[in-house]
């Protein structure tokens, strides 16, 4: 199957509230322009460089989420590429962004990253301190909350995943309810190309594919 196929037959099973997000990393320009033609509106990069040399070629014609670990370093660059990062789990990184934003004289969404598996190697705040990021983070001005995003452990049958994915969904409902005014809990991503059915009967409005798009990564 091709990547034209591949998007159109995913784009068909999907609820219209639910946005494909295009995993790109390792991906070429003319692998992501075909997906792009397909009905791709949202790709996903995780390295800053590589997103950087893509984006001159590709351009704003679709969104751009950064799904990969940010390093504080590379805030400046990122905040000129992406529309949104998806992955932020520490003030840290919130405080960096919250500074450039300010420089540009924006306003930046992210998506706060959930290590529902609490696993120690992963990136991802724990469920437990979610709350006191989000309060800390809700102080700055020139960064916005829009949702949550999580991986997930590594599980050989899809279905192993559910739990987590519910929990991440728990969270996201516990902060959307709360209706604070400066906390607009929009975007819930979580699914990858194993899971992604899954996610979606848990919630999920982000699902993020990258080999059941592109094939297998070489
Ligand atoms: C690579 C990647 C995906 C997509 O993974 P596939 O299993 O290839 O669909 C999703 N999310 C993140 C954060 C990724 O790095």
């Amino acid at each position: 199957m091709r990547i034209r196929e591949r998007v159109k037959e995913i784009l068909k099973q999907l609820p219209e509230n639910v946005i494909l997000l295009a995993a790109t990393k390792g991906r070429t320009v003319e692998e992501i322009n075909e997906a792009i033609e397909s009905g791709i509106n949202f790709i996903g990069e995780n390295y800053v460089k590589e997103a950087e040399e893509k984006f001159l070629k590709i351009g704003k014609k679709v969104k751009w989420h950064m799904i990969g670990h940010l390093q504080t370093n590379k805030v400046k660059k990122a905040i000129e590429i992406f529309d949104i990062i998806e992955t932020v789990d520490s003030f840290k990184l919130a405080k960096e962004i919250d500074k450039e934003a300010k420089k540009k004289n924006t306003i930046f969404p992210i998506l706060i990253e959930i290590n529902s598996g609490r696993e120690p190697q992963k990136s991802g705040v724990l469920p437990e301190n979610v709350e006191n990021l989000i309060y800390e983070i809700l102080k700055l001005e020139n960064v916005k909350i829009e949702g949550l995003m999580t991986m997930g452990p590594f599980v050989e049958n899809p279905e192993d995943i559910r739990p987590y994915f519910k929990l991440t969904k728990v969270l996201f409902e516990k902060f959307k309810n709360l209706k604070l005014p400066n906390l607009e809990m929009k975007y819930l991503s979580m699914g990858m190309t194993d899971t992604w059915k899954i996610a979606i009967e848990e919630g999920a409005n982000i699902i993020r594919i990258g080999t059941g798009i592109f094939g297998p990564r070489k």
